[in-house]
């Protein structure tokens, strides 16, 4: 049967927000949902690599826990995957502003992350799409940005669980903002960098990316040239933002790009010629 969420990808859709529907979504679920109460967030605590490792987990569950484990996935480049139109097993015990029966009354989201420190923090990328995506279901639900709860908020008893590992007061701060239509417009980086003379016009990159211009940017930074835009290249390339005094969000456009030119690091006399 078709359960009742099959509303979120429009909602999503109109905010502006990268959809991916997995197969059966509208037929998934462990029985229908009841009234919806809120949202609650979550990160994945999956692979280190990739944008969205854990999604064949959130659709089929785990030998403890029969799938779905979310009605949304959130990757790490800011792509919403949707699993269910109906309840998932995603909250277990808890309590938030008097909803205790937390599977049947909120829409869970699974957003990719390790959870631990290597992980943080998250891609702008990701929590920007995280606040427009909550913002967006709990806009058209009615509902104001304290239905949003964290499920290290909500589960008992206290400590039973960690995630997400960000600031959920201030994330709902941003909620609020986006609801109220006052938050500010994020500053757009152009996929493409405009040509400058002389040059190929290149690719913005950012975590998740893969290929040959990843490895230029790897040699670029001096990093393990596997071209595979993953945390580490990410580190590599808020550290160098940082000694430059950009903004240090791990995204390579066009200001980063022309930085990354006019760079020379410092030579290496104890390392072997390169090839
Ligand atoms: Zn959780």
């Amino acid at each position: 049967m078709t359960f009742s969420l099959i509303w979120m990808p429009d909602v999503l859709l109109k905010a502006g927000l990268k959809v991916a529907l997995t197969d059966d979504w509208q037929d998934r679920g462990a029985g229908e949902m009841g009234a919806v109460q809120g949202i609650l967030c979550h990160h994945t605590a999956g692979p280190r690599s990739g944008n969205m490792p854990t999604l064949g987990t959130l659709i089929k569950g785990r030998p403890d826990l029969p799938g779905p484990l979310s009605q949304l996935g959130l990757g790490r480049d800011g792509t919403y995957y949707v699993v269910a139109a109906g309840r998932a097993n995603h909250a277990g015990k808890g309590a938030w502003e008097g909803v205790v029966n937390g599977n049947a009354s909120f829409i869970g989201i699974e957003a990719e992350n390790t959870g631990r420190a290597e992980d943080q923090p998250w891609p702008e990328v990701q929590m920007d799409a995280y606040r427009r995506g909550v913002a967006a279901l709990l806009g058209h639900l009615g509902l104001s940005a304290v239905a949003c709860a964290g499920h290290k908020e909500y589960a008992l008893p206290r400590g039973r669980k960690p995630d997400p590992s960000f600031d959920m007061k201030a994330f709902r701060e941003g909620v609020a903002a986006l609801l109220g239509g006052v938050a500010p417009t994020p500053p757009l980086i152009p996929a493409i960098e405009p040509p400058s003379p002389g040059k190929q016009p290149r690719q913005t990159l950012r975590r998740g990316a893969s290929g040959p211009l990843v490895s230029i940017l790897q040699e670029l930074l001096e990093a393990t040239k596997d071209g595979q835009f993953g945390a580490k290249t990410e580190a590599k390339v808020r550290a160098f933002q940082r000694s430059r005094n950009v903004v240090p969000d791990g995204i390579v456009g066009p200001k980063t790009w022309r930085l990354l030119d006019g760079h020379t690091f410092a030579p290496h006399s104890d390392r072997p010629p390169q090839r």
